[in-house]
């Protein structure tokens, strides 16, 4: 079990936590970056990234994060794969715990830590979750090749979820609460054009149906028309919930401040949080726009404010120390 200390820690290793570590190694701040559990974060479970600038065709999204952690090394950035289980933010320097016992401590503090997948919350969904229902089209669909799967929900991780199903499963129905998608525009044609997509429009589901023990598994999903009431049943194989992501901001909370729905507040056009030296980035801080690139420009905020932090505080306080034991 060893100490570690970093003028610049970072966690989380997607596009806010891996841009907030190649500008912060350039700024010769030498940060830790510490991964998390899903190193390189949501676009490592993304088959093709399409919109992030500087790519003139689809790149798998694993590749684009494997890019952008060897970017940060490559500037002098120290990756670790751990997870944080424990913040002290109550003195400088901050302290913190990995789940490998490792100790972190930082002059400055970037929280990268991204969202997670928002689940419906029906009891039926926990009891099949592993067994036909998932939130991962990507690792989870080859499950369902040649099989019928549903997909929920109307944003652009339900549109592309069933996109990449689709080439996949015999047949891919997405059910959707409203009449029309939020996903991008896009996204919406390409789905709408696929012969083998069915789109349900009005619906909630309302519970998970399937076999228990010994054959375990989803079977089909009842489906509720939510202008005129009608129950029905729908066969599947499989369900997959796209339907939003949370901000992944448990382990502060009590510590920054941060509104109902778990964002860290912010200053404007600043990532500066309510404890001074703690910066926030990405998904952590935004429930408006959520993109990979707007993420990534957060980041680099992030690099620039922590840099400017320590030139203000921590560098002052050194050439004091010295000044006087100099
Ligand atoms: P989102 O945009 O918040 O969409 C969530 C969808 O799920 C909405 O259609 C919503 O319905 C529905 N929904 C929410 N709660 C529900 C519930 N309890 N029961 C049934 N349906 C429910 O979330 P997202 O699709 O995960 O996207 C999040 C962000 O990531 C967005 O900013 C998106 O642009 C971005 N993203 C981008 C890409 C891409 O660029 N290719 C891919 C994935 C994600 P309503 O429409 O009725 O609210």
């Amino acid at each position: 079990m060893n100490t570690h200390h970093a003028k610049v820690l970072i966690i989380g290793a997607g596009p806010a936590g891996s841009a907030a570590a190649i500008y912060a190694a350039r700024a010769y701040s030498k940060p830790l970056l510490v991964t998390g559990l899903q190193a390189g974060g949501q676009l490592t479970t993304t088959a093709y990234v399409e919109n992030f600038p500087g790519f003139a065709e689809p790149v798998k999204g694993p590749l684009l994060m494997e890019q952008m952690r060897q970017q940060a090394e490559n500037a002098g950035t120290k990756v670790m794969y751990d997870i944080i289980t424990f913040v002290d933010l109550s003195m400088r320097p901050f302290r913190l715990q990995g789940g490998s016992g490792d100790t972190y401590t930082a002059d400055a503090l970037i929280v990268a830590t991204g969202s997670e997948a928002r689940w419906l919350g029906l009891p039926s969904e926990k009891t099949f979750k592993g067994f036909g229902v998932s939130a991962n089209a990507i690792f989870d669909g080859v499950f369902y090749r040649n099989k019928e799967v549903v997909v929920v929900g109307g944003g652009d991780s339900a549109v592309q979820a069933a996109l990449d199903l689709s080439n996949l499963a015999s047949k891919v129905t997405v059910v959707h609460r409203r009449d029309r998608f939020r996903a991008e525009s896009i996204l919406k044609d390409r789905l709408l054009s696929k012969p083998n997509v069915k789109v349900i429009w009005n619906q909630a589901i309302d519970e998970v149906i399937g076999e228990h023990e010994p054959n375990k598994w989803v079977t089909g999903v009842r489906i509720r028309d939510v202008k005129t009431g009608d129950v029905r049943e729908l066969p599947t194989h499989g369900l997959f919930v796209a339907i939003g992501h949370d901000p992944a901001t448990a382990l502060f909370r009590g510590l920054l401040d941060m509104d109902r729905a778990g964002y860290i507040k912010v200053g404007s056009w600043s990532t500066k949080t309510s404890v001074p030296g703690v910066l926030a980035a990405g998904d952590v801080i935004d429930p408006v726009f959520r993109q990979a690139i707007s993420a990534a420009g957060m980041g680099s905020m992030a690099a620039l404010e922590a840099a400017k932090f320590l030139a203000e505080t921590v560098e002052t306080r050194e050439v004091e120390i010295i000044g006087v034991y100099g």
